[in-house]
């Protein structure tokens, strides 16, 4: 059994969500906060990454797979390289089903973001009719295998993943502990194949419904590293309180 030396990380992803008030509020209650054992992402919508000060670690919801030129409506990620974005969400479920993003454009996206050296934060998970026909794991196989086979287990060392079940996300209806638990052992068992020492290091963060009141018990399973909040990172006390939880 390898050692491993995981530090927990929570994300909060604001979606389409948010506003100028929103960025300084999260500011205020994060830099009143002691939170010394994991590490916070905030990944608000584009226009206000240029607002927050350089205490709070930043991440995008999205990146273009192109380096520049004629993309209207898309930021490279050396734009974001400009505004101190360490990490880059790739892979959400929302883009994918809203924007069509496909295995191949994620895995796309994925090495853009590595050749600049940002973090990928590396979306899978299942709808709801794939967990209740119970070929879930297949499925996220082949998300992962997509990226694996673009990029190599190696860069795997610098990627984050997030199992996020479509069932859960928004939805009230948070995986349960052992549920999370079953497919972030998965995962790191695809990847022990290939690498044990990157399998046993890669953090994989769950999303789906986390809440102040069921973070602890989620970030305490053996494989959950902690957790990409959508709708909790909306209120700051929330949000807090779910950091606490990694933070423990
Ligand atoms: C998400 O969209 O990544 C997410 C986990 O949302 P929520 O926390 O609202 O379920």
């Amino acid at each position: 059994m390898q050692t491993n030396s995981r530090r927990q990380l929570v994300a909060g992803n604001w979606k389409m969500n948010g506003d100028k008030a929103l960025v300084e509020q999260m500011q205020k209650q994060l830099a009143g906060a002691s939170l010394k054992n994991m590490d916070v992402v905030i990944c608000p919508p584009f226009p206000y990454l240029g607002l927050f000060d350089s205490r709070v670690k930043l991440g995008s919801q999205n990146i273009s797979e192109f380096d520049s030129g004629a993309h209207t409506g898309e930021i490279s990620i050396a734009m974001l390289h400009e505004f101190n974005c360490e990490y880059v969400i790739v892979g959400h479920s929302e883009r994918r089903a809203d924007n069509n993003e496909s295995d191949e454009l994620v895995a796309k996206k994925v090495e853009q973001v590595l050749k600049a050296n940002l973090t990928p934060i590396l979306c899978v998970g299942e709808p709801e009719n794939v967990r209740e026909d119970g070929t879930f794991f297949d499925y996220i196989a082949a998300q992962l295998d997509a990226v694996l086979s673009k990029v190599g287990i190696n860069q795997f060392s610098k990627i984050v993943l997030a199992y996020e079940p479509i069932w859960a996300i928004g939805t009230g209806k948070t995986a349960s502990p052992a549920q999370a638990q079953e497919v972030h052992a998965f995962i790191r068992g695809c990847l022990v194949k290939q690498d044990d020492n990157i399998a046993a290091n890669i953090v994989i963060l769950y999303g789906g419904s986390v809440k102040g009141n069921n973070a602890q018990e989620l970030f305490s399973q053996a494989d959950v590293d902690g957790g990409l909040i959508g709708g909790a990172s909306l209120n700051p006390e929330d949000f807090l309180s779910i950091c606490q939880a990694a933070n423990q």
